[in-house]
């Protein structure tokens, strides 16, 4: 039998088509059989100037930081510690009103999720009390209020000669400048991320002292920084009220788990 012009078109369309939908379908395979990296490898080199976390890697879109919260230098909130023989050391600071709290340094694993591309929030969140973020140290950020919402007036004379206190259950951590930090790698030097994902620096920015009146209501501003030389959005330490964040996280923040 003859075959028609137009039936031998047809199949071979239909041959056409079908190679067509098996490639696509291949491809679609592919996709979804493809993991998102993961791993110390993953991890961008900024982030690697955190120091002492006991572990860190990439999940997703976000940067996973593990700690103890146990300060790398020494602390009189040692005292009567197993870390006792190696890291106690009498408060040797300037403040005249020093006076210990009752609290002594504990161990305490905090997990924190942050965003590895932060961006600017429409609404910017409040800060809870606890751990804001967390230092290259691996000791965690606390905002500038007491238990309560109260200045850290009376608290601050808690703060040893590195500038840090436990709070209750021992959990070390900074309300404001790590002076630690800022002695050993700068006062202009990475300080840390707060859950949004932004970096927070020290008190200068290069060789210019930053004051409160340079940044915006969140404690930060938008410029290049030797860490990111095209410039993004960061914190600064100041000396005075609110020390270190405003009034709530510039960006949308993370998590943290304990
Ligand atoms: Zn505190
Ligand atoms: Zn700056």
């Amino acid at each position: 039998m003859k075959i028609k012009p137009i039936t031998l078109l047809c199949s071979v369309s239909l041959v056409f088509i079908t190679i067509i939908a098996c490639k696509k379908e291949t491809t679609t395979t592919t996709t979804i059989t493809t993991t998102p990296t993961t791993g110390t490898s993953g991890v961008p080199d900024v982030y690697k100037k955190i120091y002492n976390a006991s572990d860190m890697y990439v999940d997703g879109n976000f940067l996973v930081i593990k700690v103890t919260s146990l300060p790398d230098h020494k602390s009189p909130y040692y005292q009567g510690t197993q870390w006792a023989s190696t890291k106690y050391e009498a408060y040797n600071g300037t403040n005249p009103q020093w006076s210990q709290n009752p609290n002594k340094i504990a161990q305490s694993n905090l997990t924190f999720r942050i965003p590895l591309n932060p961006v600017a929030a429409t609404t910017h969140a409040a800060t809870p009390g606890g751990p804001i973020g967390v230092a290259i140290n691996g000791v965690p950020i606390f905002n500038q209020y007491a238990a309560g919402g109260a200045p850290l007036t009376g608290e601050i004379n808690s703060f040893d000669q590195y500038y840090g206190h436990p709070q209750q259950q021992g959990q070390y951590h900074y309300h404001a400048e790590p002076y630690y930090l800022t002695a050993t790698k700068g006062k202009d030097a990475l300080m840390g991320f707060l859950l949004d994902g932004f970096p927070v620096y020290g008190p200068n920015h290069g060789t210019t002292a930053v004051s409160n009146s340079d940044l915006d209501a969140y404690h930060g501003h938008t410029t290049a920084t030797v860490d990111y030389p095209n410039g993004i959005y960061h914190y600064h330490t100041t000396s005075v009220d609110p020390y270190i964040n405003g009034n709530g996280f510039y960006g949308t923040a993370g998590t943290v788990s304990q």
